[in-house]
């Protein structure tokens, strides 16, 4: 079976585990972790970064730390990750689902006007699928504008760039997942990053029982445990040196589907041409999917379906569409060109096979 995900640990995550191990540290987060913030720090160019236990708690520690409250209206959008969504519901937020659009799959922006109560709404929540996005710049003007805050779910979103800025930065918080799909992994694992150091110091201490630092009882807020481990940070840090080599792995595995791909009519690409992209998932969209799938399976190719909507509604006409037809194919950092052929012939092959030309 060619997998769909793996993950690409290595004997640097090895040894650098082992030589921590040996070293007498306290395993908690301490002096690795903070290293770790610097690297993603100065490779994302935010002021701020922060980690946390995951990238689902990120996000309502993100909610928190701008307090947001119980009751609070957020804008999501229909087609993401299920852990956009209970973030916010975890909390109390109400969610006010928004649709996508069908060149990026990521918050459909044109009327969102619409979608805003004046002193309810508190917040959008502007999640990039696939490391895409729409026009951020223009989005974090109408949050201004509108008094909302804007917190960019980049969880898919890790090394890509929009308008020369780091995915995560344009909103007031941005938030990353390090699980184990994702380009690059601590296992479990989620980070913060923010310009602003008043966001940053509450950020600290929500996912510190509410405290600045440790072995005292001075809590000044509500807070939780959410910290990191210095065993997750140097795996982290030997994935942030191999984090530019996946980049360009990962264009180049896009590249090599779509050449192939593009001559098949039955498949729908998204094509997405901004420099700054790093494609995590290769999607394609078509009809009649579970045969498809089941077609790939007898074939040892191991697949995804894109995710469900987040409500079902005649509205939410796009991310229907998509959502219904979207399969994610094999594109771990092991996958060879070789099997890149292979899948993109067999699905020649299939599409040949049940929609012959007339
Ligand atoms: C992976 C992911 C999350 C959740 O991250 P975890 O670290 O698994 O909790 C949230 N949002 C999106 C868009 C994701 O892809």
């Amino acid at each position: 079976m060619i997998p769909h995900t793996k993950p690409s640990f290595g004997k640097e995550e090895a040894e650098a585990c082992y030589d921590y191990m040996i070293s007498g540290n306290y395993v908690t987060e301490f002096k690795y972790t903070k290293q770790f913030e610097r690297m993603i720090e100065e490779f994302t160019g935010a002021k701020h970064c922060i980690v946390v236990n995951n990238g689902t708690i990120s996000l309502t520690i993100a909610f928190l730390a701008l307090d947001l409250q119980p009751g609070d209206e957020i804008i999501i959008p229909n087609l993401t990750m299920v852990a956009s969504l209970n973030a916010a519901t975890l909390i109390g937020l109400k969610p006010i689902f928004v649709d996508v659009t069908s060149s990026t799959l990521t918050l459909d922006t044109s009327d969102l006007q619409k979608f805003i109560t004046p002193g309810k709404t508190k917040a959008v929540l502007h999640v990039s699928l696939n490391g895409k996005c729409g026009n951020l710049n223009e989005l974090r003007e109408f949050c201004d504008l509108n008094n909302l805050y804007l917190i960019e779910d980049a969880a898919q979103s890790f090394g890509s760039f929009y308008d020369n800025k780091h995915l995560g930065t344009i909103g007031h918080i941005g938030s990353f997942s390090f699980s184990i799909p994702k380009i690059i992994s601590t296992g479990q694992g989620g980070a913060l990053i923010t310009n602003d150091d008043e966001i940053a110091d509450k950020i600290r201490k929500i996912k510190n029982f509410g405290r600045a630092g440790g072995g005292d009882h001075n809590y000044e807020m509500f807070g939780i445990n959410a910290k990191f481990t210095d065993i997750q940070a140097v795996i982290g840090i030997e994935q942030m040196k191999k984090l530019p080599e996946r980049i360009k792995r990962k264009k180049e595995i896009w590249k090599l589907y779509l050449d192939e791909l593009n001559t098949i009519d039955e498949i729908e690409i998204l094509n997405y041409t901004d420099d700054g992209w790093v494609p995590w998932v290769i999607d394609i969209y078509t009809e009649n999917r579970d045969d498809l799938l089941k077609y790939l399976k007898e074939k040892g190719i191991d697949t995804r379906e894109q995710y469900p909507v987040l409500r079902q509604l005649e509205k939410f006409s796009v991310s229907e569409y998509y959502s219904s037809r979207g399969v994610w194919l094999p594109a771990t950092m092991e996958i060879t060109n070789d099997e890149i052929k292979y899948i993109c012939n067999c699905l020649e092959k299939y599409f040949c096979e049940h929609f012959p030309q007339v």
